[in-house]
Formats: C-alpha cells, structure tokens, sequence
C-alpha cells in the first residue's frame, strides 16, 4: 500500500458535519466538526473546505498532500453527480451540488456516498472489518441501512440502491414501514419504528415503566427507555425485545445465508447496548440461518462507534484511490 496517501472525508450528518484527515494506513491525522443545525448551505460549503485547509495546516502537511476528498451523505441524495437531494433534518439543504462544489474549491478529485456504505467502508479501512474482504455493516440505529461488502467489493447496485436491508419484507401485510412498503424489517427492529410502536401501545398508560425511564413523556419513549425498562424486568418492554431480537435473527440470517460474511458489524444500538443487545440475536439466529454460514460468522459491534463520521468519508476516498488503481 501507498503509504502517502492522504485524503480528506466529510460526514454530513443532520446536526453537524464531521470532517476527518486521515491516511492510508488506517490512521487518523486530524478531525473537526461544523455544527449544521438549520444552516444553510451557502454558509456551511465555504466552511466545510477551510476546515479541511485547516486540518491539513495543523497537521504540519501541505494541502497539496492530500489526494481525494470523500463526502458521506443521508439519503435520499443524488449519489453519482454528488447532489444532496433532500437530507432529513434540514429544509435549507435542496438539490445542493457538494460534490461539485468542493471539486471546485479544493481542487481535488472527490467521491460521494450514502452513509451506510460509507460505514461499511469506515469499518474496512479503520476499524471492526481490516483485513476481512466479506462482511457487511448494519447501522442499527432509527433505521436499519447497510453497506455491503463481498469478494473485497462494495456493492453498490444498478442504482446505488444496494444495501437497503433494513426494506427487505420479512412479514406479508405486516407493519406499515416509512418507505410505503408493509413488514420491513426496519419497521420492526429499527429504533424509530419500535419507539412509535410502544408510543402507540401506551398511549393511555401514562403511568407505564417505560414512560417513566423516558422521564414521564410518552414522545420522549426511544430505545434508551425500553433498555432501561428491559433491564429493570419490565414484561413489556421483555416481550417488545423479544420481538426485536427475533426480527433482527430474520434480518440477519438472510443476509448470512445470502452472502456468507465472515462478519456482520452492527453500529449504535450494538455498541451501546452490549450484550443485552447481541446476544438474544444470537440465540435465534440458528432459526434463520445454516450451521455452515453461522459458523463462518462472527457478530460484532462497530469499532469506531460513535466516530465512525471522521472516518467514513476518509474511507470513501480511499476506496476510490484502490478503484482506480491508486493505491
Ligand atoms: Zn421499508
């Protein structure tokens, strides 16, 4: 490998914006972040290439060292001409042209990816998937998104749509699902989904355990209140984890069964929950899935956790530097 390479990664997420230096060598050189709450984009994108002038400056390099940028973007986006179509969270942000418009004022090649295969990438190159050329990454956050990996391939599909695991139909007219489908798997095992699911089921329980680990408000119940409520023994909130854990078992053994990973990497409900979290997918995952291909596969929380956006577009570019024979 290249040992010069280095690149320069944004994660635009919808409250800040991450911005990582980083080397081919899998190591971090320098990060910032731009808080990007109801900013607009004509503020922030000037912002965004002084932070990575910035970076390169307090690392003592050259900015003429860097050799690509890599933007992770929220969907739903314009993945090949770079355009941020309509990023949740931010109604200011409307067909913008970052890639383009960080071309110009880096003067720099670039690559633009959702953030889900960015994850995945993230993991590759600094994280939970080094040296491991067949895994695939679940982010296991509001929603379930995926980047795939396969014979040391990101998967990207006809139109970039690969990798939608958590809108794979696990239950015929099953539960309505945010995409228009019924029964996604998201729509029973992604946080957003759950928590409006025990919203809907307490709705005139006021006095419910669960409501009171959100503090007393039923729209404040998320996944950290049923944690808690499953951890104090709560018979709700130990048969909505039940559920859970049994639908992602069903998630995850298809995609065991459908590409034989040697890893499955699951983001933040897997790191901050632990075991309680793992290990009942684990208990059902023999329902879903071969012997062979469990055993060939190993479940892991990410590595990078909760800095995995310091590192996501980093890795971006640096799987277009080995795309393009680069490194
Ligand atoms: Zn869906």
């Amino acid at each position: 490998m290249n040992r010069d390479r280095i690149v320069v990664g944004y994660d635009i997420g919808g409250t800040k914006i991450g911005v990582g230096l980083a080397d081919s060598n899998g190591k971090l050189l320098g990060k910032a972040r731009i808080e990007n709450k109801d900013t607009r984009p004509e503020e922030i994108l000037p912002l965004m290439a002084e932070t990575a002038r910035k970076l390169a400056a307090e690392a003592n390099l050259p900015f003429g060292a860097i050799s690509m940028f890599g933007v992770s973007a929220p969907g739903p986006a314009d993945i090949p001409n770079g355009i941020l179509t309509a990023p949740p969270n931010n109604k200011h942000w409307r067909n913008v042209p970052v890639k383009q418009y960080l071309i110009d004022a880096l003067k720099l090649p670039g690559v633009f990816e959702n953030d889900a295969n960015c994850g995945a990438l993230a993991e590759w190159y600094f994280g939970a998937g080094r040296n491991c050329d067949d895994f695939i990454y679940l982010t296991m956050s509001t929603g379930i998104g995926g980047g795939i990996v396969a014979g040391g391939h990101l998967i990207r599909g006809r139109g970039y749509y690969a990798g939608e695991v958590g809108h794979t139909v696990i239950e015929l007219n099953g539960r309505q699902c945010n995409c228009g489908l019924k029964g996604c798997y998201e729509a029973y095992a992604g946080g957003r989904a759950i928590a409006q699911h025990v919203q809907a089921l307490l709705k005139d329980r006021p006095d419910h355990p669960i409501v009171a680990f959100a503090g007393g408000k039923l729209d404040d119940v998320d996944m950290s209140a049923i944690e808690k409520a499953v951890r104090a023994g709560d018979p709700l909130a130990l048969e909505i984890w039940d559920e859970m854990s049994l639908r992602n078992a069903q998630g995850m053994g298809i995609l065991i069964n459908t590409f034989n990973p040697a890893k499955l990497i699951l983001g933040t409900l897997a790191w901050a929950v632990g075991a309680l979290y793992l290990d009942p997918i684990r208990k059902y995952l023999p329902q879903f899935a071969w012997p062979q291909t469990l055993a060939q596969c190993e479940l892991v929380p990410s590595e990078l956790r909760r800095d995995i956006g310091y590192y996501a577009g980093c890795a971006a570019a640096l799987y277009e530097l080995k795309e393009r024979g680069e490194l």
